[in-house]
Parts: structure tokens; C-alpha cells; sequence
């Protein structure tokens, strides 16, 4: 028989993928019925040795019968985010669909930054990317590309790995329109922007890297729920100008990462067109409520923003990365970057369309498909139907534990995060959940809120309900009573 050159790396590929096909099924069939840990941290030096990491780099083998123990126990190492009590992170709980997407285009490998080298992926990120402009209300690219696209008006987009890239991404974008000359000149030193007090401190970091240091980033003012305070924008932007400096943006949250709060959009934009500031929102986690009938008021006034972030890593059942970054006007993404490499960037016969010349990195794995098969195997209802049930659950989550005695919570949530605490100081709520994490029975972040420290609870995972969290209470009460106690003696 001929020897297909090559084949014998793909040789055992249908029957190892029935193997991973059916140790994923049992990971996740554990991790949906809650009765496994939801986390288990062993030391780093035990993990690899535990999984044999060695011996398999140095003599391969990693097939048939050993991978499906390497499996087992990569998988009873690894973090169940389908858990009930998943409350960590504000990753997706991925619809299986999704790491379909994800597997198909890692087979082949297709990158859609240059169109011939990958028309389907190329192709569906096109069309993801029209999908969203559509949802903010922004005109939708047009699918026939003549020579006339550069002069049309229509919005744009690309996507990136993850909302922190998408970040940096807009701020250049914003610098390119106040600064043309920077990539002939650098940047202006009298550069600044303007930023919630409350922001992910991947806006800072991309400031930085855009030569704006701390000193040049205007902090707005907030409420207590830690949503931008329109009126008092005049006073800090007036602050700015009389500094002789230019601003590149203003960010705002759609919604915060600590407590999940909507700045008020569309007051904010107002204030921006008037004195012609770049409006940029931050919708890593909350944008995907534009797909929500129910909750899409909460980004009222989006469609006059100039860019917007839109992680579907996030809340769109889609696993790491699928990031977003949108503009209103594609011009300024189309000529941010003028770089051109020969080998990429020349006149050729062109069916579709090069991605390659909006964004920082070049080869980009195929991330439209990832929130594509999801999102063709529920439709978008299926998807909005998820988003209203974790928003409803962060709300019965907040009645519940808002009306008891020995609990607190710092705001009504607007999107499926929640803080609370129990009464006591920093360092208990700190204890309590390195203990529940040490247990393995649940797993939540916490968060500084107005200077206190608070218990964080994400609603990621399709499958917690309020009784979950009535049991995580007891839990909290029983090692807080062992703390107290512990503090006595
Ligand atoms: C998560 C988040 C980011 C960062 O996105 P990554 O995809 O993790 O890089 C930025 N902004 C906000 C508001 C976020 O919630």
C-alpha cells in the first residue's frame, strides 16, 4: 500500500480523538453534576511530575492507552469552569459547540489575517464582525469589496486575543486620529487620557505602552457604585485642557470588572461629541447584553460611541480567547497601521478580505469560529436566553443575601457579578475563601470595592441556581464561627 508521506502523525487521530471525545464528556457530565471538586491546586512540582511531563518530552508516546490516563489526570488537575460552583473568573463555561470551532480550525490551521490563507475563516469573522456591528446599531460592512471600500461609511472590526489587546488596540487607533504623525515622529509628550477611577488596569497598561504615563491619565469621578458621574466630566476634562494637554479617549465601562456597573453611556457620549473626545467603551464583559432584548438598555447611547471591546470569551459560551474590537467609523482602523511587509502587503487579485493591517499581531489563530459554531448551534436566542438567566440569577443571588443579618451587599448588581461579605473585617473574607478554595467546594475571586475587600461571585456556569449559593452561605457562617473561634484561644 502507498505510504501517504507524513501520515503516521495522524495515524491513531480517529481513534485518539475518541479518546479525548470521551474523557471530555465525563469531565464535563462531573463538573455539570457538581459532584466532583470545583477546584484542586496540588503543588506545580507534583502536577508535573504526577502527568509524567518528562518522560513523554524526551520519549514521546502520548497515544491510545496513555493518553487516556495522561487525560484522566490532566483533567482531575484542571479547573471545572461547568461547575456549579464556578464562581471564579469571568471566563465562559464553554458550549461544547464552541471547542469544536476551536479544534476544527486548529486542524487546519487556517489564519484569517491574510484572505488566501483561509477564505472560510476569513470569511466568518467578516461576518461575526458585522453581526456585532449590527447589535450596537453601527452600519455593517458591505460583503462586496470594491475599490470604492475605503471612502464608504460603515463601521469595522477585527478579532484579537483577548479584551487586553483589544484595549491597546483602540487607544492606538484613538492616538492615530489626535497624532497622525506618530509613526514618523513618536508620540507627543503632551499626550493624556481619560479614565474611570474604577477601570481594568489594561487601559493603564495601554496607555503606558502609548507613552502616557500615570501622570497624564485623568481619573473621572464616580458614585458609590462606581459608575461615571456625567456631570462632573467638564471639571476634569477643563483640568486636562488647562494642563495644555490633548486627550487621545475617554473610556467608560460597559460594564466594571470588580462589581459589573454600566456607566450611563449615552450622557457621556453626548459630552464627548460636543468636545470632539474619541468615546471609547470598555465592553470586554458587559457588551453582550446588546444581544439581550431584556437587558440591552443597560448600554442606551452606545451608537455614538467611536470604538467599543466585546469579549465573547466571556459571556457568549465561547472559550478563551474571542475578542472583539469594534469602531463606528472603519476608516481609522483601516489606516491605523501603515507598516507594510512585502512578502504580505502588495497588489494582487482580491476575492476578500486581508484582516492583516487592523491589528498588532500577525498570524491570529481562527477565533471567529469559536463564537460562530456556538452561536449556529443555539442561535442568537439560545445565547440570549443564557445571558438573561445569569443576569436573573445575580439578582436573586443579591435579594437573598441583601435581607440577611450577618451579610452585606456594597450595590445591586446590573450584570452577573456580585459582591457581598460577611460582617468582619478584610482579612476574614480573605481566610474564608483560601479555605473554600483549599477544600475544592467552591471557587470566587474577591475584590477591593471603596477601599474594603469583598467576596466575589461571577455567574459563569449554566448550572448554578440559588440554592448553590444558600449552601455556600452556611458554609461561609460555619468557617467564620471556626475563625472567631480560632481568634479566642
Ligand atoms: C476582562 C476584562 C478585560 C480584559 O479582557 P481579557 O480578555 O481578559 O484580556 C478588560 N476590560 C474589562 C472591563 C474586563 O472585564
Amino acid at each position: 500500500m502507498l505510504q501517504i508521506k507524513g501520515e503516521n502523525i495522524y495515524m491513531p487521530f480517529e481513534s485518539d480523538i475518541q479518546i479525548v471525545t470521551k474523557s471530555l464528556t465525563e469531565f464535563k457530565n462531573d463538573s455539570l453534576s457538581g459532584e466532583k471538586q470545583v477546584i484542586n491546586q496540588k503543588k506545580l512540582q507534583n502536577i508535573i511530575s504526577d502527568l509524567d511531563l518528562e518522560n513523554y518530552a524526551v520519549n514521546g508516546g502520548l497515544t491510545g492507552k496513555s493518553l487516556e490516563l495522561f487525560l484522566n489526570k490532566y483533567l482531575s488537575y484542571s479547573t471545572r469552569l461547568h461547575h456549579p460552583a464556578y464562581l471564579g473568573h469571568q471566563c465562559a463555561a464553554p458550549h461544547y459547540a464552541s471547542a469544536l470551532g476551536a479544534l476544527v480550525n486548529g486542524f487546519i490551521n487556517n489564519v484569517p489575517s491574510v484572505y488566501e490563507m483561509g477564505p472560510a475563516s476569513s470569511s466568518i469573522e467578516y461576518f461575526i464582525i458585522n453581526w456585532m456591528l449590527e447589535k450596537i446599531g453601527w452600519k455593517k460592512a458591505p460583503v462586496d469589496i470594491n475599490s470604492d471600500y475605503h471612502d464608504l461609511d460603515f463601521g469595522g472590526g477585527v478579532l484579537v486575543d483577548g479584551g487586553s489587546v483589544a484595549n491597546l488596540t483602540a487607544l492606538t487607533i484613538a492616538r492615530s486620529k489626535v497624532a497622525p504623525e506618530v509613526w514618523e515622529k513618536g508620540s507627543p509628550s503632551n499626550l493624556a487620557i481619560l479614565l474611570p477611577r474604577v477601570s481594568h488596569y489594561s487601559l493603564e497598561k495601554a496607555a503606558g505602552i502609548l507613552g502616557i504615563g500615570k501622570e497624564s491619565i485623568y481619573l473621572l469621578e464616580i458614585d458609590r457604585k462606581g459608575a461615571i458621574i456625567p456631570g462632573k466630566l467638564p471639571e476634569v476634562y477643563n483640568r486636562l485642557i488647562d494642563d495644555g494637554k490633548i486627550p487621545i479617549a475617554l473610556a467608560a465601562n460597559a460594564c466594571s470588572t470588580a462589581v459589573g456597573i454600566y456607566d450611563p453611556l449615552e450622557e457621556i457620549a453626548d459630552f464627548c461629541i460636543e468636545n470632539k473626545v474619541w468615546f471609547h467603551v470598555d465592553g470586554a464583559h458587559g457588551a453582550s447584553a446588546l444581544i439581550s432584548e431584556k437587558h440591552k438598555g443597560l448600554l442606551k447611547g452606545i451608537e455614538k460611541a467611536d470604538s467599543l471591546i466585546w469579549d465573547a470569551h466571556k459571556l457568549l459560551q465561547t472559550p478563551s480567547l474571542c475578542a472583539a474590537l469594534l469602531v463606528r467609523d472603519h476608516k481609522y482602523l483601516d489606516k491605523c497601521f501603515p507598516q507594510e511587509a512585502s512578502y504580505l502587503f502588495h497588489e494582487k487579485v482580491q476575492p476578500g478580505f486581508d484582516f492583516i493591517h487592523r491589528t498588532i499581531e500577525t498570524t491570529r489563530a481562527g477565533l471567529a469560529e469559536k463564537l460562530f459554531f456556538v452561536l449556529a448551534a443555539i442561535g442568537e436566542k439560545g445565547l440570549a436566553k443564557f445571558i438573561n438567566n445569569q443576569y436573573q440569577l445575580a439578582q436573586d443571588v443579591y435579594n437573598y443575601i441583601n435581607n440577611l443579618n450577618d451579610f452585606e451587599c456594597p450595590v445591586r448588581p446590573e450584570s452577573n457579578i456580585l459582591c457581598f461579605k460577611i460582617h468582619g473585617d478584610d482579612k476574614t473574607q480573605m481566610e474564608i475563601r483560601n479555605r473554600l478554595i483549599i477544600e475544592g467546594s467552591y471557587y470566587f475571586t474577591t475584590a477591593k470595592f471603596n477601599n474594603e475587600r469583598f467576596l466575589r461571585l461571577v455567574f459563569m456556569s449554566p448550572n448554578t441556581t440559588l440554592q448553590h449559593i444558600k449552601k455556600l452561605i452556611s458554609r461561609i457562617r460555619e468557617i467564620n464561627s471556626s475563625i472567631t473561634s480560632t481568634k479566642f484561644f
